[in-house]
């Protein structure tokens, strides 16, 4: 089994691993950057795999002991950081990593350390791992993984071999999707959503918060002009409960707006994001004029500028959904 396979649409990513192992020219240190669900871990754990894989291929074999041990998660020599409480202290570095650089690996060629967000190192932390990374034996390799490489120091970047990943095309999410069993409209949607990033789509086919808040948007939008003012107060109390998902329930709402528009407009469920509720987009046209829907997008989009400035949500609130009902 190749690893890298389910690694969709980083083929210079890829190729660049491979050879690195044939010609074996391999850096002290890696950086893989991109988005959560992008494929960092999926990226970092096949090389490192491979590194220590003993049939020594461009691929890990996927049946030697050190496959196997990998693949059940016990190989003594891969160890695996992330943050605690959203931070990796100083302490990470001196007790997990500092110890285990000084002494060989236990059965394989490379120890290699795996960190996950490695841009929450603090700065006590990232320079302790500045100090291992000047001169690390050359049987030790860092994978460092980071949605923003910037927060790390530039001296730690200067020491490390970046790759950035790169966002999938939409197609392709989409037919991965429908190879997991979804159907043609929901990997429409699903994709459209997950922005580029594989493992966002996997997240959201089974995720009851999504379900929950798409559920929650289309009721907006299929209901608001039937709410009476006591009905808009306490579904407007409603939307600032939900606190944290506001912002993803804004996102719903104007994308079901905006393909609201599009399909009241053009007839053509072609371009939809929400193909798959096709009965309740015909709905929501039948109860908004083409310049109410193009308001209630402004609306949205205006609550969500209000939303990223920290301003008041139960003015927000009111204010979107007044928007969205009486113009
Ligand atoms: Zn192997």
């Amino acid at each position: 089994m190749n690893d890298y396979n389910g690694i969709l649409d980083n083929d210079i990513l890829i190729k660049s691993l491979k050879t690195a192992v044939r010609h074996d020219r391999l850096s002290h240190a890696y950086i893989f950057d991109g988005e959560r669900g992008m494929g960092k871990t999926m990226a970092a754990k096949a090389f490192a795999k491979t590194l220590n894989c003993e049939r020594g291929g461009e691929t890990a074999c996927g049946e030697c002991l050190s496959c196997r041990s990998f693949d059940g998660n016990n190989n003594p020599d891969i160890f695996y950081i992330a943050p605690e409480k959203g931070v990796i202290k100083v302490d990470v570095i001196r007790d997990s990593i500092n110890p285990q650089v000084l002494t060989r690996p236990y059965s394989y060629k490379y120890k290699i350390f795996i960190i996950s967000q490695a841009e929450k190192m603090n700065i006590a932390a990232q320079n302790a791992f500045l100090k291992t990374l000047e001169e690390p034996p050359g049987y030790v390799i860092f994978m460092l993984l980071t949605q923003n490489f910037n927060a790390l120091l530039p001296t730690i970047l200067s020491r490390c071999v970046m790759f950035k990943m790169h966002p999938v095309p939409q197609g392709q999410i989409k037919s991965l999707l429908i190879d997991r069993g979804c159907t043609e409209g929901e990997a429409d949607m699903f994709s459209h959503y997950a922005c580029g990033a594989v493992g966002r789509a996997l997240e959201l086919i089974s995720s009851e918060k999504f379900a929950e808040i798409t559920a929650f948007a289309f009721d907006v939008c299929l209901n608001i002009k039937n709410w009476d003012v006591v009905e808009l107060y306490r579904r407007t109390s409603e939307l600032k409960d939900k606190k944290e998902d506001v912002p993803a329930v804004l996102r719903v709402l104007g994308y079901i707006f905006r393909d609201a528009l599009i399909y009241k407009l053009t007839g053509s469920e072609r371009y939809l994001i929400h193909s798959y509720r096709l009965s309740d987009m015909q709905s929501i046209c039948e109860k908004f004029t083409a310049r109410q829907l193009m308001r209630s997008c402004d609306a949205v989009e205006h609550a969500s500028e209000r939303l990223a400035a920290k301003m008041d949500m139960q003015y927000t609130a009111e204010q979107l959904y007044y928007t969205i009902k009486e113009r």
